[in-house]
C-alpha cells in the first residue's frame, strides 16, 4: 500500500521534501498544490508565489549555520541540522546551470573596529545569485515532473479538514478542487501565514511561545560599508540588552546590485531586500534589515500586526531619510513607500512604544564605525519577521501534536530563510521514508487507534542532542510500558498507550496494575517456569 502525500505550497521547503522523497525511491503519490505559477510562467513581479516560493525570486543567499535562518537544531540537534542544510545546498548546486559560480564566503575573524559598538556574527554563506534562480527553478521543476510529481498550479487551498484528512481549494477559474491525503506537508511560507493562523484558531492548535521580530530595512551607498563587506559579505552586526529582553541584529545584507523589495501581508506593506548577480544591475548600494527581537510581549502576533498597520500611510509602508529619496527597483521604478519627514518619524517612534530608540542607537553606532555614513542613508519601515504564531510540533517529524500526519515546515513553522526551510522539508521527508507503513486511523475524538491489519511501524532509536537514547514509535518518544512523550518546548506532554491503543492515564495505570495487555516478558512467569531471554 503506497502513501498519498499532499504538499500545500511549492516553496523551498516542499520542493526539497519532494526531492528527498523522489531521490530515495518513494513509491507513493506526491501532489504539490500552489497558488502561484510554474517557473516557466512565473513573472518577476510575483515575488512570493510559485515554484520555489519566496526562495525562487529571493537573493539566493544560503546561510549555513544553525544560529541563522530560524529554528532547526531545536528539533533535531546541531549535527543533524548541518547535515540537512548540506542537502539543501547540494540541491541548489545540482540544478544550477553554472554550479562552478556558486561560492561560499566564510569570514573567520571579528575586525577590531566593530568591537566597541557591535558584535559580529560570523558564519558561512553560499551565494547562488538571484539571476540564476529562475534557471535553477526550471531545471529542478523538470526533474520533479519527470519523476512523476503532480503539480497543481494557480490553485489556492482554502480549507483543510484535519480529521477527515481532506483539503479543498479553488483554481484560477474558481472551480473547486478536493483532495484527500495520508500525509500532509503544510509549507505555505509567509504568503500563507493568514491561512496558517486561521487553521491554528479553527483547530485550537497549541503554539510555542514567541518573541516579536520587527524593525526597518536600512539602505545606504555601499562605499560606507566596504571595509566590513571585505571581511564579511553578508555581515550580521548585533547588540543585546538582556536585562530589557531586547536584542538587535542586522539581517540579510545585500551589496553591489542591492534592491529593496516590497512584501505584502494582510494587505499591509513591509520591506525586504534582494541582490542581483549580473553586473548590468550594479547600483553600488547596500541594504539590510535592522531587526529587533522583543521578548516578553503578550500576544506578539497581534502586537506586531497592529504595529505594522499603524506604519502605513496612503496604503504603503514608509521611507525616512535625513537626506535621500527611496531608491529604484531592479525594474526601474521607485520602491513603493510613502516618504515621511522628521515630524512623522516622531509618530513612528510613538507607535513602537519606546522600542524605536534601540534602532536609533544602532544607527548612531554605525555612524561611529563607518564615519563617512553621516546622513547618507534611508530606511524603509517596517521590516517584520515571525508574524505568525508557531504551532507546537512533535520535534521528531514536525507534525502537529494533535494531528500526527500533518507536518508544518518552512516559514509556516519557524524558519526564516531558504536553507532552514529546505532542511525542515527534508527532515519531514526522511521521516516519511523511514515510516512507509504508518496509516493512522482516527477515532471520533481523534485519538489514534491501532488497526490490526496494518503492520505496526518499526520502533526507532534516536540519539538526542544531549547524547541520551530515546525510543521513537509512531512519531512519539516512548518510554516502554510508560507514557509516550510528546515534545512541548521544555515541558513534556504525556500520552498513554499499550499495544498502540491510547488510554487515559487512569486506565493505563489500571491496565499496568492488572497486567493486562502487557507484553509476555512483563508478565509474571507461571509458577515453576522462567521466561527465556
Ligand atoms: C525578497 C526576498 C528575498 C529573500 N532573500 C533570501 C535570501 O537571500 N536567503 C534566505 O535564506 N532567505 C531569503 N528570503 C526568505 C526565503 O525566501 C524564505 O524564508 C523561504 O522561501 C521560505 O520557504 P517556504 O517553503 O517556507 O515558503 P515559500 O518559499 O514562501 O513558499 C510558500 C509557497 O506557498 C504558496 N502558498 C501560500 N499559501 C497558499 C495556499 N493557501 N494555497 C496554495 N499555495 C499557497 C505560495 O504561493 C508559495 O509558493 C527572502 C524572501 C524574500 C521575500
Amino acid at each position: 500500500m503506497s502513501k498519498n502525500v499532499v504538499m500545500v505550497g511549492a516553496g523551498v521547503a516542499n520542493v526539497n521534501a519532494a526531492t528527498k522523497l523522489i531521490d530515495n525511491g518513494f513509491d507513493g503519490k506526491i501532489t504539490i498544490i500552489d497558488m502561484g505559477k510554474n517557473p516557466y510562467d512565473r513573472k518577476y513581479s510575483e515575488v512570493m508565489e510559485g515554484f520555489l516560493g519566496a526562495g525562487g525570486w529571493s537573493d539566493g543567499k544560503l546561510t549555513y549555520h544553525t544560529a541563522i535562518g530560524g529554528q532547526l537544531s531545536k528539533y533535531c540537534g546541531e549535527d543533524k541540522a548541518m547535515e540537512l542544510m548540506d542537502q539543501v545546498i547540494t540541491n541548489f548546486k545540482r540544478f544550477h546551470p553554472k554550479p562552478e559560480e556558486v561560492h561560499c564566503s566564510n569570514p573567520t575573524a571579528e575586525p577590531d573596529f566593530i568591537k566597541p559598538y557591535f558584535g559580529l556574527r560570523l558564519f558561512p554563506v553560499w551565494h547562488i545569485g538571484t539571476d540564476y534562480l529562475s534557471e535553477i527553478a526550471k531545471n529542478w521543476y523538470d526533474y520533479l515532473v519527470d519523476k512523476g510529481v503532480n503539480f497543481i498550479w494557480e490553485t489556492k487551498v482554502t480549507s483543510i479538514d484535519f480529521n477527515a484528512k481532506f483539503i479543498r481549494g479553488k483554481d484560477k477559474h474558481q472551480q473547486e478542487i478536493r483532495s484527500s491525503y495520508d500525509e500532509l506537508i503544510f509549507g505555505v511560507g509567509k504568503s500563507g501565514i493568514d491561512f496558517g493562523k486561521s487553521l491554528a484558531e479553527e483547530y485550537d492548535l497549541p503554539t510555542e511561545p514567541k518573541s516579536v521580530q520587527i524593525g526597518v530595512r536600512f539602505e545606504a551607498p555601499q562605499k560606507h560599508f566596504q571595509k566590513l563587506i571585505d571581511v564579511s559579505y553578508d555581515f550580521k552586526l548585533y547588540r543585546k540588552f538582556d536585562d530589557k529582553g531586547v536584542s538587535l541584529r542586522s539581517f540579510c545584507t545585500n551589496n553591489n546590485a542591492a534592491f529593496v523589495a516590497v512584501e505584502e501581508t494582510y494587505g499591509n506593506y513591509s520591506y525586504n531586500g534582494h541582490a542581483k548577480k549580473d553586473e548590468k544591475f550594479r547600483n553600488d548600494m547596500t541594504n539590510f534589515g535592522i531587526i529587533m527581537e522583543l521578548n516578553g510581549i503578550e500576544d506578539p502576533f497581534t502586537w506586531s500586526r497592529n504595529l505594522v498597520k499603524k506604519l502605513q500611510i496612503n496604503n504603503k509602508g514608509l521611507y525616512y531619510s535625513p537626506s535621500r529619496t527611496s531608491s529604484l527597483t531592479s525594474e526601474g521604478g521607485h520602491v513603493e513607500a510613502t516618504q515621511i519627514n522628521e515630524y512623522v518619524m516622531g509618530e513612528v517612534r510613538e507607535a513602537f512604544e519606546g522600542y524605536f530608540k534601540y534602532i536609533d542607537d544602532f544607527i548612531d553606532g554605525m555612524k561611529e564605525i563607518f564615519p563617512t555614513l553621516k546622513d547618507d542613508w534611508g530606511m524603509y519601515i517596517p521590516e517584520v519577521k515571525y508574524l505568525s504564531p508557531e504551532p507546537l510540533v512533535d520535534y521528531t517529524n514536525l507534525a502537529l501534536t494533535k494531528y500526527p500526519n500533518v507536518h508544518f515546515v518552512g516559514d509556516a513553522l519557524s524558519a526564516r530563510g531558504i536553507t532552514v526551510s529546505g532542511a525542515q522539508g527534508t527532515y519531514v521527508a526522511e521521516y516519511i521514508l523511514a515510516n512507509p507503513n504508518i496509516f493512522r486511523i482516527f477515532t471520533t475524538n481523534n485519538n489514534i487507534m491501532a488497526d490490526k491489519k496494518i503492520p505496526y511501524p518499526k520502533p526507532q532509536k534516536l540519539k538526542k542532542a544531549d547524547g541520551t537514547i530515546a525510543h521513537l514509535w509512531d512519531g512519539k518518544l516512548h518510554n516502554w510500558a510508560g507514557p509516550a512523550l510528546i515534545p512541548e518546548g521544555n515541558k513534556k506532554k504525556r500520552e498513554y498507550y499499550l499495544y498502540g491503543i491510547q488510554y487515559t492515564e487512569e486506565d493505563h495505570k489500571e491496565a499496568i496494575k492488572q497486567q493486562t495487555g502487557l507484553p509476555w516478558f512483563k508478565q509474571p512467569a507461571p509458577k515453576g517456569e522462567q521466561h527465556r531471554h
